[in-house]
Order: structure tokens, then sequence, then C-alpha cells
């Protein structure tokens, strides 16, 4: 396997075979993100990817269950080069549970119900998508080039096809000035379209990316790790489900992990248990250790 740059993925793509099929984001202008900054966005050719695939079955044999399609919104590649290279890698590898990619809403939109059920019958299981937050001031603010209503739409549409979603949630992207919003507002965009999975993640300033001049310049507030656990506290409250909720992230401050709506009470009780514990006992992660 050939790969370039730093590659992400999801923690829950810990134990999958990672295949580049893009190279950065076709985006990479949200505000708060520095993943991709330096690097050209393109698609990898097909042979690529194939050659790749090819050399992760020499590798590993032929054993390899769940595979992740790095880099940003692989899910804009031309249905039929994606469904081509689902269709290898499931040659390759008979025993496959899971195929992912990342793919945001503004690039969910491209693509049509009917292009997402191919998807998913040539074996696309899963998308892991940034929605960050559901409540359009903020969407704008950090330019993730799509609104609420369309997050929405483009869920009900991938839910439809049969494909699971996992979705983002930035906890503090609004800041101390929308924090009641963005957790009002990302419960009520979840709820409806029930996404299977709401990750939840902890902004943290990212050297060389507008938003933390903005915060070095005082424009933009960070939450303390009281006001940040009060933000998920609002969240949770008002999310109805159902799906699992996990904060599967180093960069949280608490680890609220559960299924809504069953789990809903003992998961407030956690953070009021941790609101009694001192704020200088929770620590914020450096931004290296994303
Ligand atoms: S958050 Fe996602 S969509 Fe936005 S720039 Fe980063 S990789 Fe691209």
């Amino acid at each position: 396997m050939r790969y370039e740059g730093t590659v992400y993925r999801p923690p829950s793509e810990a134990e999958s075979l990672l295949i580049q099929a893009t190279i950065g984001c076709p985006h990479n202008n949200c505000t708060f993100c520095g993943m991709y900054r330096n690097t050209k966005f393109r698609i990898r050719s097909v042979a690529d990817i194939k050659e790749d695939l090819l050399m992760a079955r020499d590798y590993h044999g032929d054993k390899v269950r769940t595979i992740f399609f790095p880099d940003g919104n692989t899910i804009l590649m031309k249905t039929d080069q994606l469904i081509d290279i689902l269709y290898y890698a499931r040659e390759m590898f008979p025993d496959l549970k899971r195929m992912t990619v990342y793919g945001s809403a503004k690039f969910l939109k491209l693509k049509k119900l009917n292009e997402f059920r191919l998807l998913r019958e040539a074996g696309l299981t899963r998308i892991h998508s940034g929605m960050e937050s559901g409540d359009d001031e903020v969407l704008r603010s950090i330019n993730k080039g799509f609104t609420a209503s369309e997050m929405i739409e483009e869920g009900l549409k991938v839910r439809e096809a049969g494909i699971e979603l996992s979705e983002y949630i930035l906890i503090g992207i609004g800041g101390r000035e929308r924090t009641q919003e963005h957790a009002l507002e990302s419960a009520r965009v979840l709820n409806a379209f029930t996404p299977d999975f709401v990750r939840l993640r902890t902004y943290v300033p990212w050297k060389g990316t507008p938003l933390y001049e903005d915060h070095q310049q005082g424009r933009f507030l960070l939450l303390s790790p009281y006001e940040a656990l009060r933000e998920t506290r609002l969240l949770i409250a008002n999310l109805e489900g159902p799906f699992e909720l996990l904060s599967d992230h180093v960069s949280n401050f608490a680890p609220i992990n559960g299924n809504l709506p069953n789990d809903k009470l003992e998961m407030i009780e956690t953070i009021d248990r941790l609101l009694a514990v001192p704020e200088n006992n929770f620590r914020q992660v450096d931004s290296r250790y994303l």
C-alpha cells in the first residue's frame, strides 16, 4: 500500500485496512480544520487503488474484515468508479464485513438515492459524516458548505438507501456565544434523520487555521471544561434517538457513551457527577494529538 501525506481515520476504523482513494479534501475550507490545509486535492486512479488493494491482499492474505477509504470526502468519486473499487475489494477479501468512506452533506447531495442504493449493493456499508453542528449560524461561520436542512435531507437519503451513517458533532464549535443554539439545533437535526451513530468531539484550536486566529485574537471564545460538559448535557437531554452516542475521541472531557433514548438518564447523571469535580482537574488535549 502506498500512502501520501498524513492519513486520518476515525478511531472506530483503527482495525481497518486503509486504502487512500482520494488525497486531501475537495472542500478544504472549514475554518477549524487543519487536516489537509496544505494538500492539493486529487482523486486517485481506479487502477492505482486496485493495485493497492492487491498489494494489501498479498501482505495480509484475504482475511481483511473492514476497509476504510481515506482521505476527505471520498464519496465525491464518480459512482461507477467507487462501485468498481468496492466490488474489486470484495473479490480480494471475500470475508469483508464493512467498507466505509468520509462524506459530508455538501458531497452527499451530489448523489441520487439510486446511486446510494447501488453503492450499498456494491458493499458500501457506512459513511462517516462531519456535521459538526445543526445550527445554521454556526455552520455558516465555520464554512461547512451545507445547511441544517440539507443535512437532514441527505441523512434521510443515505439511511433510505440502507447505508449506515456515523455523524460527528463538535462540542464547543459555536463558542460561548452560540453554545445553547448549537446544542439545541444539533439535537433537532439529529432527531430528524436519526443517524446510526452520533460521535462527539470537543473543539480544540488547531494552529494555522482561521478559527485558531479568531481564538487568539479574542473573536472566538472557547468553552471551559464545565461549559463543554454543560453543552454536552443540553445536547443529550434533547436527543431522542434511536441511535448510539459515543465520545470516542481524545479531545473529549468525559467518556459519555450509550444508546438513546434508553441510557439518557444515566449519561446525564454521569455528566452531573463530573460537574461536581473541580474544573482544574480537566485538561484539554493539544491539537498535535488530534
Ligand atoms: S472538516 Fe472535513 S470537509 Fe471540512 S475541511 Fe476538514 S476534511 Fe474537509
